[in-house]
């Protein structure tokens, strides 16, 4: 590795944000922070940029950008604060960044990830959301700005790390059968289906192996995380739904795996904590120390596998059928799911209604093939719209 990079961490103030700032410093002789970006966790952002005297930061509005830059001015900071998605495109594709850790959750994050490819950034992508939303587009602009494109999710770095080099040159000619996904199957993996009625956002965000931001937690509850992870990887590695088998692997150890033809099945393992793919992914093709402690395979000791239920989960039913439909169905999944998440998360509907919401939400807005970002946009809108009216006759 030579020089120091220049590091832009949209979605500073969240978990995989934090855990990036963490692996940041442990080699300050490799990465300078160059840009810091946060949403509400305004606190929060201002610590961070008087920890890392970043050279911007990009917050959501006017007066809190008066607020944080005020405060860096009298503690003699270099840092220009800029504001709303304006800001945040600027720092992403701003000319002296060489990496750009994409981690804003959800759509909020497309345009600002976006930015960073069309500039031909190297993109750490965490942000699954925006590739789920905008797939074709955004594998295309990745291809037409050279951007070098790298999975944070630890499925998709674990994939990216069991497959040869060439993989671009497609999954069949580099002789692999099928990837292998693995789940968690989080926190509700046994709980009795009638009980999921009751369960609530703690419980749901209590995730028993990987700490993280709220709305991927959810997620992780629905397996909806795992459906958008299987759009997700058929863009990465320009896969077939068909081609993309589901796990559930209990203990979080095997991040995902790849059948060779030839029988061979190559597997990437590791302690769960997202300091590892971070790293790898920072420094790659080099490697780094990460500060996360060496796998014990004594202490685990054992490793489970078993099939994932679809009635158990119909999220992932869901966004299969979504993956196999193509053009817009993945973006009005994404947004009718962050709009269920959120109604969940303020208590507005149950549990097993997030899968109700995207179901209804699927079946009245019909999907369109995508020319431009445009369509895309009007599609998320769309079903932002129809979650919306869901909720005004059936919520709380
Ligand atoms: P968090 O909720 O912890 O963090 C989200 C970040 O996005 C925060 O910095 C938040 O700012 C910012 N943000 C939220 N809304 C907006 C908005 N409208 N505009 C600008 N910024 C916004 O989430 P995670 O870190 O857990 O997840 C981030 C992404 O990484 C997600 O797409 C997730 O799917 C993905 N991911 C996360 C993993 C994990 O282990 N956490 C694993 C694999 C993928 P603020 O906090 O200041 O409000
Ligand atoms: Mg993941």
């Amino acid at each position: 590795m030579s020089g120091l990079q220049q590091i832009c961490v949209l979605g500073a103030t969240g978990s995989i944000g934090l855990s990036t700032l963490d692996v940041i410093a442990r080699h300050p002789q490799h990465y300078q922070v160059f840009a810091l970006t946060g949403f509400r966790r305004l606190a929060e952002l201002q610590a961070l940029c008087l920890r890392y005297r970043p050279r911007y930061a990009v917050v959501p509005d006017a007066g809190a950008a008066r607020e944080l830059q005020g405060v860096l001015r009298s503690a003699g900071l270099p840092t220009d604060v800029l504001v709303g998605e304006a800001g945040l495109c600027e720092v992403a594709a701003h000319p002296e960044v060489d990496a750009v850790m994409a981690a804003i959750v959800g759509a909020a994050g497309l345009k600002p990830t976006l930015a960073a490819v069309a500039a031909g950034k190297k993109i750490l992508l965490a942000n699954k959301e925006a590739l789920v939303m905008s797939g074709a587009l955004f594998m295309q602009a990745v291809r037409r700005s050279g951007a070098v494109l790298l999975p944070i999710d630890s499925e998709h770095n674990a994939i990216f790390q069991c497959l040869p080099s060439d993989y671009a040159r497609g999954l069949g000619a580099v002789g692999v059968r099928r990837i292998l996904l693995t789940a968690s199957g989080g926190p509700f993996r046994e709980t009795p289906l009638a009980e999921l009625e009751q369960v609530t956002p703690e419980q749901a965000c209590a995730h028993p192996n990987w700490s993280m931001g709220r709305k991927i937690s959810v997620d992780s509850a629905s397996m909806m995380n795992k459906g958008l992870e299987l759009i997700e990887a058929c863009w990465l590695f320009d896969a077939t739904p068909a081609q993309i088998e589901v796990v559930i692997h209990p203990q979080s150890v095997i991040h995902s795996l790849v059948d060779y033809v030839d029988g061979s099945v190559l597997a990437q393992l590791g302690n769960p904590d997202m300091r590892t793919p971070i790293s790898h992914a920072l420094a790659w093709p080099a490697r780094i120390d990460s500060g996360v402690a060496p796998l014990d395979l004594f202490r685990i000791a054992r490793l489970d596998f078993s099939a994932p239920d679809e009635v158990r989960f119909p999220c992932l039913r869901l966004a299969r059928q979504a993956a196999e439909a193509g053009g817009t169905a993945p973006a009005l999944l994404n947004a009718a799911n962050e709009v269920a998440v959120a109604a969940f998360l303020e208590r507005r509907i149950r549990f097993p209604e997030i899968a109700v919401i995207i179901d209804a939400v699927l079946t009245t807005e019909s999907a369109q093939a995508v020319d431009d970002l445009d369509t895309v946009l009007a599609a998320d809108a769309c079903a932002r719209a129809a979650a919306g009216v869901w909720l005004s006759r059936h919520g709380r």
